[in-house]
């Protein structure tokens, strides 16, 4: 008799993946580790090493307990799942997924978004500023980001209402108010922060980041690309970016992206100390890329497949130096790496650099053009990265539709 547990081997949600994720059902929320197309209901199981953690109606409290009970919970869990005599047991504990409601999976605290992406900081620049270098002199220094906000932060499936504001067409004499005209996506991933809050005046050093690195989720960044252009200077993005950013609903553990791990495509000029880590003693580098690999969806037409092996900095890199400057971080902070954008133009992770501001539309399979997000529109991003043995680790989903702008 085959039951829940036997998925293929190259199953996106099989044994070497289990992430973590907060579900409704029978009138409860908790958290809930997804098993193939079940979401097995952790805090029920008999003798659940992290039972009052797991009955919490968010991640919060687990991610407060750290990496060695993160670690704790994977072992046991591991061990469980492979054991066929455990599963007539377990399967009193799964809820099939189309029975469940799923929820933000943590309170998001401080928000951060970087912008990590040799290529996309690259295009951006070619298109919002044409006539000055690309790269400003800082890019390759330090990893730029800027603070979010976190209270917008919605869960993969939340309608997005296009947002109004002020923009400035190049053939107006003055600003404008109205509903965006230039409504984008940044593809992304999302790092959840846990483990012990770091003390204030206190960095926390490269080689603790992992400490503090939980988990990734898949990361929309809605972006309004005429109200950015107008705003952003000098002090960067504002309501062009804060309307909304949507997460997937599934975090996965950095624990089940151990064998995703890659060199960074390289840094050149080194870095300055406290981006590099100690030396390799035969054990992991400091800073590391992922092999994740991505698929944006624009209403049903799959339009470019980025790869975050591309990635120039580390998320390692990107704790650490939010950290530099003695700023705390605390279980339920969350930084996005910024849009990831390869070299070629079917790996760009926006809709900016895949029309080029416009200039290149975007035919869809049923016909339509494109250049920027048009009400009804649903965008739907994807991603899986290499597990142990051939097995896949899937994201998930991170899904939006656009619906018109409020009367304004
Ligand atoms: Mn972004």
């Amino acid at each position: 008799m085959t039951t829940a547990f036997d998925l293929p081997a190259d199953h996106p949600f099989g044994p070497h993946n289990l992430p973590y994720g907060v579900f409704d059902h029978d009138g409860r929320t908790r958290v809930g580790v997804r098993v193939g197309d079940h979401v097995l209901d952790v805090c029920s199981v008999p003798g659940a090493p992290f039972a009052d953690a797991w009955a919490a109606p968010s991640l919060d409290p687990f991610l407060a307990l750290g990496r060695p009970a993160w670690q704790a919970a994977r072992t046991w869990l591991t061990a469980l799942i492979v054991d066929k005599s455990e599963h007539d047991m377990l399967a009193l504990h799964l809820v099939p997924l189309a029975a469940v409601t799923m929820r933000l999976p943590f309170t998001v605290g401080d928000y951060v978004d970087f912008y990590a992406s040799e290529q996309h900081a690259t295009n951006v620049g070619r298109i919002f500023r044409p006539d000055a270098e690309a790269l400003t002199p800082n890019w390759k220094h330090l990893p730029i980001g800027y603070h979010g906000r976190s209270g917008t932060i919605v869960l993969s499936g939340t309608d997005i209402v296009r947002p109004c504001g002020q923009r400035k067409p190049p053939t107006e004499p003055a600003p404008v108010f109205g509903p965006s005209t230039r409504l984008d996506i940044e593809a992304e991933l999302g790092f959840v922060i846990g483990g012990a809050p770091s003390a204030l005046g206190h960095p926390v050093p490269i080689d603790a980041a992992d400490e503090h690195l939980f988990g990734v989720v898949l990361l929309n960044d809605w972006s309004a690309r005429d109200l950015q252009a107008w705003e952003y200077v000098p002090l960067g993005p504002f309501l062009g970016k804060s309307f909304a950013t949507t997460i997937g609903a599934w975090v996965v553990t950095m624990d089940a992206l151990r064998e995703a791990r890659v060199p960074l495509p390289g840094q050149d000029p080194e870095p300055l100390p406290y981006l590099r880590g100690a030396a390799d003693e035969g054990g992991e580098p400091a800073a590391y890329g992922l092999d994740i690999s991505y698929e944006i969806d624009w209403n049903g037409t799959v339009v470019s497949r980025p790869e975050y092996r591309d990635m120039y900095w580390s998320p390692t890199q990107m704790l650490a130096h939010m950290t530099v400057n003695g700023a705390t971080i605390r279980p339920g902070d969350f930084f996005g790496s910024g849009t990831i954008s390869g070299a070629r133009r079917d790996q760009r992770g926006s809709f900016l650099e895949l029309s080029w501001a416009g200039a290149e539309p975007v035919v869809l399979a049923d016909g339509s053009v494109r250049t920027f997000l048009e009400d009804g529109d649903t965008v739907t991003l994807r991603a899986s990265a290499p597990g142990p043995d051939g097995s896949v680790i899937g994201l998930g989903e991170c899904v939006g539709t656009i619906r018109a702008a409020l009367a304004s």
